[in-house]
């Protein structure tokens, strides 16, 4: 077996479930191996029927009362058998089970697991597992991994596929040597591999992780650091001459604060130096990267060529075309908008627009790294919202034109070391100072019973011609609900603020309804927006000064701090209330860190510290950047080790080419 072996090649997969894995983006065997787990489900501890919920998953310890019986209900084998827990006695059923007629012995007690069902009034099981005493005593101490998965996909078919890949693991090279594995606390990679899918403990899963985080880390420094040197003095193709920017400077409503101006001042440089730009812009939210863009755009097409923004959300690039026509087309300057949702003859046109230079700047999605689209003088990329792409997206952008400049904008608030080793191949700018004018955000943590007094608030807010976000979370794992939510919620706010325009946002509308009511409501058409977290990334609407977030506690505090970053874009006074529904200290505690912090980078920081290890089951953390298990505010320790243990590598010429797992390509794939 072979990392790149198609998973067709492991038993029980066929055309079907491969094609099922491909909607997770697992191809080969290799990808399954990196294919962790989400969480670790334990087996419950045994109760009676009445301890139990309604649609609770439990486990019930029960002798078998009399015999099964079998009926059959239309078409089905309905197999009743009648059980006694310390209380009663209750009927499950299985059904099509009839072999389990001879599985149950009258008198002995077995342990019963699935969901508490309502039947006839009677809480009991339907269909559930079922286990002999000392078998599930075992089991109860072990860790069971749940995966990711989509329709179609069981768990136990996902297990038993990585069941199969014990050999690849056993037979995964390990690059560190025995004394650095024992100095650092380090477990094997075949160890790490095999622990992360098959635990044998709590203790061991910690390690495999860590071991897995470091090994990821490593493997994304080699190649930061290949990609470092293969960019590093390529010549400058694309020299921008001394473009004078004063007039848009002087047209804008603001002053640039000094961080804005060095920022410009860097890039300037770079673009008119004698090597390629490759510069990382890293700023907090509301600390104005916009318009850095576009005056670096406005640069490069007055000096004859093309240049290209890429925002991770469609609401995002159309936000962005509209400001960067509003603003450049009184220069002769074309910009065109290019999304998924452009099909059909004006996707063609497009295409032909921007291969024969008509379009000056192209604003778009990651519709804008497909093959077939190709640019005549593309002088700059530019990615907003870098930590929401990878940086495999990243280096495709670059390669659509002949080595352009490279602009990347994060608001992921990250110390400068760290940024230094994540994007260790670029230059950084960090613009550390918000415009002046700002008010800060004023906070509040409250209850529900807080909520009518908020929608008073509301109302002056609008009275005063100001706009309003009320943020709902998913309710559920399930998207269904969520949209549920927002639009119950919608539909309530009406009732109690009936002059009010309310439009409602969510992920499950179509493209060109989001894009229509996001301009609606940064036209000033509607006063309130109920939306999902899709508005969390770069929503600029300035005249919004209040947002209530409901359920704030189910949101991590990073994921608040961007969504709280919506309001205080302009001069007024804004106003940030998270609301919680579950009533906890914990609770409490967690959410007051935003009251007491605008910081991003504490913020993310103490999020971690207060989420400590209860935790641990939930092995995934911020999702930013590319990494699959590594946490960037977590992990920021393995890290460290890793970038100092790769310094050394060089230093001694150690050769990775050695060692295929090393490379990142690995279990990779674009998510395009
Ligand atoms: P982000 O860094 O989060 O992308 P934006 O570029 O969207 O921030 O800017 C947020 C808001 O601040 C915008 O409305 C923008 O016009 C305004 N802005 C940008 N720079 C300044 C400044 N120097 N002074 C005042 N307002 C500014
Ligand atoms: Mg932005």
């Amino acid at each position: 077996m072979r990392e790149h072996d198609s998973l067709e090649t492991l038993k029980g997969v066929g055309a079907k479930s491969a094609a099922l894995f491909s909607k997770c983006k697992i191809y080969t065997v290799g990808e399954l191996a990196e294919y962790y787990p989400r969480y670790y489900d334990k087996f419950p501890e045994p109760k009676t029927f009445a301890e139990l919920k309604e649609g609770e998953k439990g486990a019930v310890i029960a002798s078998v009362h009399s015999r099964m019986t079998i009926k059959p209900v239309r078409g089905l084998k309905v197999c009743v058998m009648k059980v006694k827990d310390d209380e009663a006695v209750r009927e499950i059923a299985w059904f099509n089970s009839p072999f389990l007629a001879n599985v149950f012995k009258v008198n002995q007690k077995y342990i019963f697991v699935g969901e508490a069902v309502l039947k006839n009034g009677i809480l009991t099981f339907q269909h559930p597992a079922y286990y002999k005493i000392d078998e599930y005593k075992h089991l109860q101490n072990t860790y069971q991994p749940v995966y990711s998965l989509t329709e179609g996909l069981t768990n136990n078919a996902v297990k038993r596929c990585v069941a199969q890949l014990k050999p690849l693991f056993e037979r995964k090279k390990e690059y560190l040597s025995s004394e650095y594995l024992k100095e650092n606390g380090l477990m094997s990679l075949p160890e790490a591999f095999d622990n992360i899918h098959f635990p044998k403990g709590k203790q061991q899963i910690i390690e495999a992780r860590r071991r897995l985080v470091y090994h990821e880390f490593f493997r994304f420094l080699i190649y930061m650091d290949a990609m470092k040197e293969k960019g590093s003095k390529i010549r400058n193709h694309y020299t921008v001459k001394d473009v004078n920017v004063e007039n848009i400077i002087n047209g804008l409503p603001y002053k640039l604060t000094s961080a804005q101006e060095r920022t410009l001042k860097e890039i300037r440089e770079d673009l008119s130096g004698p090597y390629v730009m490759n510069r990382l812009v890293q700023g907090d939210v509301g600390s104005g990267k916009t318009i850095i863009a576009i005056l670096s755009l406005f640069m490069v097409v007055k000096s004859g060529y093309q240049g290209a923004l890429m925002a991770p959300t469609e609401v995002l690039a159309e936000q962005h075309y509209k400001e960067l026509r509003k603003m450049l087309e009184p220069y002769g300057i074309k910009v065109c908008l290019l999304t998924g949702t452009v099909k059909g003859v004006e996707k063609k046109q497009l295409y032909e627009a921007i291969s024969n230079h008509e379009a000056d700047i192209i604003v778009g999605t990651q519709a804008l790294i497909q093959e077939k689209l190709t640019f005549a003088d593309l002088a700059l990329v530019i990615t907003d919202e870098q930590h929401r792409f990878g940086v495999k997206q990243r280096e495709r952008f670059a390669k659509k034109g002949n080595y352009p400049h490279v602009l990347a904008m994060s608001a992921t608030p990250i110390p400068r070391t760290l940024a230094m080793m994540l994007y260790g191949d670029m230059s950084i700018s960090v613009m550390d100072e918000l415009p002046m004018n700002r008010l800060p955000v004023k906070n509040c943590v409250v209850g529900q019973e807080y909520r009518l007094a908020a929608i008073k608030f509301m109302k002056t807010e609008i009275e005063k011609g100001h706009q309003i976000y009320v943020i709902c979370p998913m309710v559920n794992e399930s998207e269904t609900l969520e949209v549920e939510n927002v639009t119950d919620y919608g539909q309530k706010l009406k009732e109690a603020l009936p002059d009010a325009q309310i439009a409602v946002l969510h992920g499950k509308l179509k493209e060109a309804e989001k894009n229509e009511i996001m301009s609606a409501f940064a036209r000033g058409e509607t006063d309130i927006l109920v939306s999902t977290t899709v508005i969390e990334v770069g929503i600029n609407v300035p005249n919004a000064t209040f947002m209530l977030i409901e359920n704030a506690e189910r949101f991590g505090l990073a994921a608040l701090h961007q969504l709280r970053g919506r309001v205080g874009r302009g001069t007024a006074q804004s106003y940030c209330v998270f609301m919680y529904g579950k009533d906890t200290e914990k609770n409490k505690e967690r959410l007051n860190v935003l009251n007491e912090s605008n910081d991003g980078f504490e913020i993310a920081r103490m999020d971690l510290e207060m989420r400590g290890p209860g935790d641990f089951f939930g092995i995934r953390q911020s999702g930013e950047l590319d990494f699959k298990l590594g946490d960037i505010y977590q992990d920021a320790g393995i890290l460290e080790l890793a970038h100092k243990h790769l310094q050394k590598c060089k230093e001694e010429r150690f050769d990775f080419s050695a060692y295929p797992e090393l490379s990142w390509d690995t279990g990779q794939m674009l998510s395009i």
